[in-house]
């Protein structure tokens, strides 16, 4: 059974909001958080770094290591939550509640309570000095612009060889994702009064012309590239929102079209979007209009776990087979930094971004077991 403190640690995160976001009305920092982790780790042995993010004076990554060698396991996850809508929670979703079998709270199961299993599983292996070093990574704004991940550096994680982040997978391991890349094409043309199509060129007038190649453009990258390790197999765009003009007697002067592509491991957002963009400029050359294609927010590449060395070993603790998922993490920032990255966690995604959300109770002895059972393997 675990301690009766690790309800209390779960709690303590769990009441100091950390929401991030794009919109700066509901962006929060995360500092509270760190201070918490910091404060729990440092009488464990753990030398502490706190990383401000440059540029947002409220927010900071925490790095906390114990022990010295050069193969080090990482045990990473995020310190943010995402914006809530605070009618739709039955429970205050800023403390737990425990609730037919389950902790209810905001970040309980993406991603918070991961630190306190962590922290929960490695008390008992704590009375000798580590074979191999334990980082504690926490990083900020992986639910909006990833900065705390984008601003890591290779120096920080010199001596680390593996990275597991503790998103929600059911306990399962993951070893590959999609990337996801926000778009907007801005279609311009200029205004002029509607009784003479000549007065002005209308950008509404090619929007027809622009999806029908977008969608055209998916169904050839689609056929092009399938991975059946996939629920959905091939490349997606969603066309998300669009919007422009303002009166009907009016020339259209601009409208915008946002969606989002979810490329496969192997493939590019940048080549993507190179490629697209030349054929949405060829395709509205002819009527004079410009188009730029711009990233709304910066994007994440997929993931692809290709060394399989902490992959097999994980599949063997956890007694299942890895799989593959569609949502994106900071797995692909780990692996560029050279740690051999697996993402496993407890509870499910399902539950994750929404109100009443929770982490089942029955996954916290397993996920306690799994993560000390591999800082044994890995740093004892
Ligand atoms: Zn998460």
């Amino acid at each position: 059974m675990h301690s009766p403190g690790l309800a209390d640690m779960v709690g303590q995160l769990i009441s100091s909001p950390s929401i991030s976001s794009t919109l700066e009305q509901f962006d929060q920092g995360n500092l509270e958080v760190v201070n918490v982790l910091a404060n729990w780790v440092q009488p464990l042995g753990f030398e502490v770094t706190i990383k401000p993010i440059p540029g947002k004076p409220n927010k900071a990554n925490l790095i906390a290591k114990r022990g010295s060698g050069n193969n080090a396991l990482v045990l990473s996850g995020h310190t943010d939550t995402v914006p809530l809508d605070e009618d739709l929670w039955q429970t205050n979703p800023f403390s737990i509640t425990e609730k037919d079998g389950r902790w209810y709270g905001l970040g309980t199961c993406d991603m918070k309570s991961f630190f306190a299993l962590a922290i929960e599983a490695m008390r008992p292996l704590l009375d000798t000095d580590f074979r191999q070093p334990l980082i504690i990574l926490a990083t900020a704004d992986e639910e909006s612009t990833m900065s705390g991940a984008r601003n890591l550096t290779a120096e920080d994680f010199a001596s680390a060889k593996y990275a597991l982040i503790g998103e929600p997978t059911g306990l399962t391991p993951v070893k590959q994702h999609k990337g996801i890349m926000m778009l907007r094409a801005l279609v311009t043309g200029t205004s002029g009064h509607s009784s003479n199509p000549e007065l002005g060129r209308n950008a509404l007038d090619s929007i027809a012309a622009l999806i029908e190649e977008i969608i055209q453009f998916r169904n050839e990258i689609g056929s092009e590239h399938v991975d059946d390790a996939f629920d959905v197999p091939c490349p997606t765009i969603n066309l998300g929102c669009i919007r422009g003009g303002d009166n009907p007697n009016r020339i259209c002067d601009h409208v915008e079209l946002g969606f989002d592509v979810r490329v496969l491991p192997g493939m590019s957002n940048d080549e993507i979007r190179l490629s697209l963009t030349k054929r949405l400029l060829a395709r509205l050359k002819k009527a004079d209009l410009k188009c730029d294609l711009n990233l709304m927010h910066p994007a994440v590449p997929p993931f692809e776990n290709e060394e399989e060395e902490l992959l097999s070993l994980l599949e063997q603790i956890s007694r299942s087979s890895a799989k593959s998922v569609a949502f994106a993490t900071e797995a692909p920032f780990l692996k560029t930094l050279g740690m051999e990255t697996v993402i496993l966690g407890p509870g499910a995604i399902e539950q994750a971004h929404q109100p009443n959300e929770f982490i089942p109770l029955n996954h916290i002895d397993p996920s306690i077991d799994i993560i000390r059972r591999l800082i044994a393997e890995i740093c004892c």
